[in-house]
């Protein structure tokens, strides 16, 4: 029974209970010209996608891949880039085209304080994992997280986690993705290569989860 099923109206369904978990969480927002982070009381803005990519600078351009190249999600975490905050989509693009000498941030998306960031288009084949870049959309959940060989420093929060979820299960149902459509689909950078600790211990153990809950392995 794979999301690839879902109707319409189940994903509206589905989009209304993960607002109502929304309802316990203090929402904390951060300004994205000021960077400072403030208190919302209102839900409503939260599951919008902020298209990050006229704000980040790149230098040059990806390769390009026919969408329908795409038939994977890699999920990561930003291994303590910027302790002690958890990062956004600002640090991660600096630090890759500045350090990295790469065109900008290597995920497709960021999962920020609270927010979904988009950050390159899904055309781009960025340096997210090595062998898999060709086909995957690569996901960051902004945060140094514990791994079997990295301590970390802190813990996907809650709304991370939902925010996770429920962009992935968008994409599942985007139409304009043709080739990807399952959770078995999606991964963790450990599961694509040997990069053990991307994305930590939580969020490969979620994974698993997502998988199992939603009928894959
Ligand atoms: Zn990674």
């Amino acid at each position: 029974m794979g999301v690839n099923n879902n109707s319409k109206e189940l994903f509206e369904e589905q989009q209304f209970k993960y607002i109502d978990r929304f309802k316990k969480f203090k929402l904390l927002l951060r300004d994205v010209k000021t960077n400072v982070i403030k208190t919302y009381k209102t839900i409503s803005k939260v599951f919008d996608v902020h298209d990050m990519r006229p704000i980040l600078i790149k230098k040059g351009n990806w390769n390009q891949r026919k969408i329908s190249k795409i038939d994977t999600i890699i999920i990561h975490q930003e291994l303590g880039i910027a302790y002690p905050n958890r990062s956004n989509s600002f640090a991660i693009n600096e630090y890759h085209r500045l350090y990295n000498h790469w065109v900008g941030s290597a995920y497709h998306f960021s999962i920020d304080l609270n927010r979904i960031d988009l950050c390159n288009n899904f055309g781009d084949i960025t340096y997210g994992a090595k062998n898999w870049n060709e086909r995957s959309l690569h996901i960051v959940v902004c945060g140094d997280f514990a791994a079997p060989t990295h301590r970390g420093c802190q813990k996907p929060l809650e709304i991370q986690l939902i925010l996770l979820e429920f962009l992935i299960h968008k994409l599942l149902e985007n139409p304009a993705l043709p080739n990807l459509k399952d959770w078995e689909q999606v991964i963790g950078h450990n599961e694509a290569t040997g990069k053990i600790n991307c994305p930590g211990n939580i969020l490969t153990e979620k994974i698993k989860i997502w998988r199992k809950i939603n009928g894959g392995n």
